[in-house]
């Protein structure tokens, strides 16, 4: 079976007007360069707000278990990104909205894996997330420093102190994503003095730090309590497999074959390239690498399974 390492379940209400917009502006985009708009059509911002998003909200997360199902996907890590300190918060403040995943994931047991996501500058954030751990089975931490922090902010180190005393796993975006955000903010050389103040914290590191993979590869050679996440690679993939099979060549060799793991972003990418195919995709890296990379069999299982079952320590 597969496991999805990193999804998101949308709530109509959980973001703010500003963050809505900003999050439809990136998809009509995406939309536009890789589908050539919908139906033949460039569309906006605005197309992309009322006509797509509604279609990739789910209140009671039968559409993420419906995209599991199809896709042969066994559990799935979920949890929210706080961006409210920077787009403004939505109806849905973040602590009710981290309580409505949490019910999701216990609603259909054994098919997720729920983490608390908030800024550690929230007013009583650290509480929150203390109390998430027993209230609401949380067994990681979300964080999303697009939002306006750095990952070595002493603001987040009490985060980190409660995640490496209880041995749960931090997940935090990397990467510029788009330049509407606070591009510096995600850098992975930001997780340098963290390693070395918490030598035993798990800090995954989602999407390859997406352009800015290099860094986190640099990192994660020296200190062995890195992971990554290959989510939001669908597209570069999609494009051109062989020149995939080659980054992540380089993560196993030098970060060794059980410290990255598969995952999708859901449900963001599901207009453009649904999880099912996005497996298919990484299934097909032997054969695509095969006279270039070598990626194994075995390999490929780790990334989509073995890996991420270790770390979460899912029999
Ligand atoms: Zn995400």
């Amino acid at each position: 079976m597969t496991i999805d390492i990193h999804t998101h379940i949308w709530k109509e209400g959980y973001k703010s007007d500003l963050g809505y917009e900003a999050a439809a502006q990136y998809l009509a985009k995406v939309v536009n360069e890789w589908l050539g708009g919908v139906d033949g059509k460039e569309i906006s911002a605005k197309f992309a707000l009322e006509n797509l998003f509604p279609k990739l909200m789910d209140p009671d997360g039968s559409k993420s278990i419906k995209r599991m199902d199809e896709a042969g996907i066994e559990i799935s890590a979920l949890f929210p990104v706080d961006a409210g300190l920077v787009w403004g918060d939505g109806k849905i403040g973040i602590e009710e909205y981290n309580e409505w995943m949490a019910d999701i994931a216990k609603r259909y047991p054994g098919r997720f894996i729920f983490f608390y996501g908030i800024d550690p500058r929230r007013k009583n954030a650290i509480k929150m997330f203390e109390k998430s751990i027993t209230n609401l089975n949380a067994k990681g931490l979300k964080l999303y420093p697009l939002s306006g922090f750095y990952l070595d902010d002493k603001v987040v180190y009490p985060f980190y102190s409660v995640c490496q005393e209880a041995d749960l796993p931090v997940l935090t975006h990397l990467g510029p994503q788009t330049s509407i955000f606070k591009v510096k903010c995600g850098t992975p050389l930001r997780m340098k003095q963290v390693l070395i103040d918490f030598p035993k914290l798990k800090i995954i590191g989602a999407h390859l730090a997406e352009e800015l993979w290099p860094d986190l590869l640099a990192i994660g050679k020296e200190f062995p309590n890195v992971y990554a996440d290959i989510s939001g690679h669908q597209l570069d993939t999609k494009e051109k497999s062989t020149h995939f099979a080659h980054v992540l060549r380089r993560f196993l060799n030098e970060m060794g074959p059980d410290r990255i793991m598969w995952g999708t972003d859901a449900p963001f990418f599901e207009p453009i390239v649904s999880a099912k195919e996005w497996l298919e995709l990484i299934k097909s890296l032997p054969e695509v690498s095969k006279n270039t990379d070598k990626i194994t069999e075995a390999e490929v299982e780790a990334v989509l399974d073995g890996n991420a079952r270790k770390l979460l320590g899912i029999g």
